[in-house]
């Protein structure tokens, strides 16, 4: 046929699937399917982005300084060493770009984060799955998945959609088992919801190894996810090749002004965290009591809880039902996850509603 042909490893990429807002016949529903922020934003992000919303006819500043500055004097590192983008996507999809390409195979896990594989055909690079171990990353099983052919292993700590943690002895022993020609670009987008004293040592890693990035952004805790801003850290050889190939104008004039308030603000970083924490155990607790209808809550450190449904009850039914019932969470059958709803965990009402309806049809 005479028409542009895309290239095959292109029309090999299922497409994202965005989380629903709306329910099946258009109504309004709690949104518990995108892992946003329930409390919002930070009230002194929104008045920074507010005192920039005007600033609209000149390009951002293309370094995005003051962000790095911002980051860089919160954590302890190196601004030259920040590599930003539209949302840490970009920042995945920039890793991909510059290590990965036709003959080569990145690995992640089974349950791992739907733009890994987006990002790896994108480049025409072979997706290869390490399996899990009861949904969560199984280190053995990626390091077993090494080739001379891996360029770069993805590994989303805590994962999305299992909510699932490793350890900062396991995040070790994987990097100590890889080859030093491949990338551990460890994604910390819900670290903040770890406790400090239970970081998984990434950054460390990022500051002292030659293959290590790590991804972190604004739109899970920080409640910026409309603004697009992620950010990752890695050796400055890593962080150069992913330069080259980066939107020049990635992040929005407000955006940058929003992030450096928000990191400003810790007391709302603090509050969401205790919030999730708290409504997050309650829903797990709950999620326990259906255990002889067959729901089981995979442990979560992040701030949603995979459900699986393991006995009558299915999780396309469970799905359809809190739809009806208003609420709307994530089933990712697309992602080999027929079994399981992922929901975010939102407000006090929205959790307790959401636990009430799925107890409701648990034992209907
Ligand atoms: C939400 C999420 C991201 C990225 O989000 P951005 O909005 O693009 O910064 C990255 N990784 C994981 C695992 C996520 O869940």
């Amino acid at each position: 046929m005479n028409a542009p042909a895309p290239k095959p490893w292109i029309m090999a990429i299922a497409p994202y699937v965005p989380g629903r807002a709306t329910t099946d016949d258009g109504r309004k529903a709690a949104k518990l399917s995108s892992n946003e922020n329930p409390l919002g934003t930070s009230p002194k992000a929104r008045e920074a982005f507010m005192a920039h919303a005007g600033d609209l006819e000149r390009y951002p500043d293309a370094g995005a300084t003051i962000v790095r500055e911002a980051i860089a004097e919160k954590f302890g590192l190196d601004p030259a060493r920040i590599i930003y983008g539209n949302g840490s996507d970009e920042v995945l999809h920039l890793a991909a770009g510059a290590f990965a390409g036709p003959d080569d195979e990145v690995i992640y896990v089974r349950y791992g984060f739907a733009v890994y594989e987006i990002a790896t055909r994108r480049v025409g690079a072979t997706p290869v799955i390490a399996p899990d171990k009861d949904y969560a990353t199984d280190v053995d099983a990626i390091l077993a998945a090494v080739t001379d052919r891996t360029r770069i292993v993805f590994v989303a700590n805590p994962n999305n959609p299992t909510g699932t943690f490793a350890p900062r002895s396991e995040i070790a022993r994987l990097h100590a088992g890889l080859p030093g020609h491949v990338l551990l670009v460890l994604d910390q987008a819900y670290a903040e919801y770890i406790d400090a004293a239970d970081d998984d040592g990434g950054m460390e890693l990022a500051k002292t190894a030659t293959n290590v990035l790590v991804t972190r952004t604004f739109s899970k805790i920080h409640g910026l996810a409309a603004e697009r801003i992620g950010w990752g850290y890695a050796h400055p050889d890593i962080v150069t090749a992913m330069h080259r190939i980066r939107l020049p104008f990635s992040i929005t004039i407000a955006g940058q002004h929003a992030a450096v308030a928000a990191l400003g603000d810790q007391a709302f970083v603090d509050h969401t965290r205790e919030h999730n924490k708290r409504w997050r155990a309650w829903f797990a607790g709950e999620i326990a009591k259906l255990g002889n209808a067959g729901l089981r809550a995979i442990p979560s450190e992040a701030n949603f809880v995979l459900v699986v449904f393991e006995g009558a009850l299915t999780a396309e039914t469970a799905y359809k039902g809190l739809m009806d019932a208003g609420f709307i969470v994530r089933w990712l059958p697309g992602q080999g996850l027929a079994q399981g709803l992922r929901i975010t965990i939102g407000t006090e009402e929205e959790t307790r509603g959401v636990a009430a309806a799925l107890r409701a049809l648990a034992t209907a």
